[in-house]
């Protein structure tokens, strides 16, 4: 079985997939400055007759204007039945070219992406958005139709659906994550992707809603809430930026994450570094490289250094050789759960 590019993904026992069912965004915050998928859709509207389907160039077309998000956001038609088509067992990303809870994306649009999950329950999916509040809003709307509860609606012990957010700094952290927290599913999950600043995960800032206060939330250990359940995160994926404007990673904010998640015990996988290494690594990583032929490639002055204030310096070097080991070690954990 061939490794997914999302190594993430690649969860042993099932195939890494992306699944895109809705495209088109809006960004919303720092972490979305350098968006992937926006490249990807601008080079996707621009491959017509390039041996893209008819339907798929329509969808990045509609989504894009001179290489940007417009803000529209597009059903995939000819996409929305394929996870019942895949017979085998597959880890699926959920809408990387877009964010599936996008305010544009409609309750019957969202429900067409939800019913195919619920007919092929043999893979594991992976949601993850910046928008958790219209996680929340959907369920609320889909209890309501129902006629049960919102807590009944969601989160069996059996869930195969990981809910994660994104965050990129400790605002979005403290802005994100007590949203999700609070949705009564199984399997909760962040995502600190590109990772552009320090995060505590274990004094995350819940403000309570309606001006009644903040508490300080330990995310990682679990807190106990009203409805009398300890909420905490399963899961934390960690990464620096990739691609040409990439931002750099600070070498002591990974190695922070990592010790809050082994301290609590919450797997914690370390993608990688980005394009920017930290120097302390390029000699050994050179070594590791010559040894397969290959070389680092680049110069260690100018342009392709960047110092931190607490003198910390980093080298672009390039997503490849900058590689994904943290301390020397590659951390590729995985939650338990899901439908294993
Ligand atoms: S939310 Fe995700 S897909 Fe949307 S603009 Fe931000 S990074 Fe891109």
């Amino acid at each position: 079985m061939s490794d997914h590019k999302i190594p993430w993904l690649n969860m042993p026992g099932f195939k890494g997939e992306t699944w895109n069912p809705i495209v088109g965004c809006t960004k919303v915050s720092e972490g979305c400055e350098n968006c992937y998928a926006e490249r990807m859709a601008a080079r996707l509207a621009s491959m017509q007759g390039n041996g893209l389907a008819q339907m798929t160039y329509d969808a990045y077309r509609h989504v894009t204007d001179n290489g940007h998000w417009n803000g529209k956001t597009c059903i995939v038609n000819s996409q929305l039945d394929k996870p019942s088509q895949w017979k085998k067992p597959r880890m699926i990303f959920v809408c990387s070219m877009g964010d599936l809870f996008h305010e544009n994306v409609s309750s019957l649009e969202l429900d067409a992406v939800f019913d195919e999950i619920y007919r092929a329950p043999q893979h594991i999916y992976i949601i993850l958005t910046k928008r958790p509040e219209n996680i929340r809003k959907y369920i609320e709307e889909c209890a309501k139709e129902a006629g049960v509860d919102y807590e009944e609606l969601v989160g069996s012990p059996k869930s195969n659906i990981l809910w994660g957010v994104t965050a990129e700094n400790q605002k979005t952290a403290n802005e994100r994550i007590p949203i999700l927290m609070q949705i009564p599913v199984t399997n909760h999950f962040v995502s600190i992707e590109p990772m552009l600043w320090p995060v505590d995960l274990k004094s995350i800032i819940f403000r309570m809603p309606d001006g009644y206060g903040e508490f300080v939330y330990d995310t990682l250990t679990g807190t106990v809430f009203s409805d009398g359940d300890s909420h905490k995160l399963d899961w934390v994926i960690c990464g620096g930026e990739s691609g040409p404007k990439a931002r750099p990673l600070h070498p002591e904010w990974a190695r922070s994450l990592r010790d809050q998640c082994q301290a609590a015990q919450v797997p914690f996988f370390f993608k990688q570094w980005g394009e920017w290494l930290p120097s302390y690594n390029c000699g050994e990583r050179s070594e590791e490289l010559a040894a397969n032929g290959k070389t680092i490639g680049q110069k260690w002055s100018g342009n392709n250094c960047n110092r931190f204030d607490d003198g910390q310096t980093v080298v672009k070097v390039g997503r490849k050789a900058a590689g994904h080991l943290l301390d020397g070690k590659q951390l590729f954990e995985f939650p338990k759960g899901g439908n294993q």
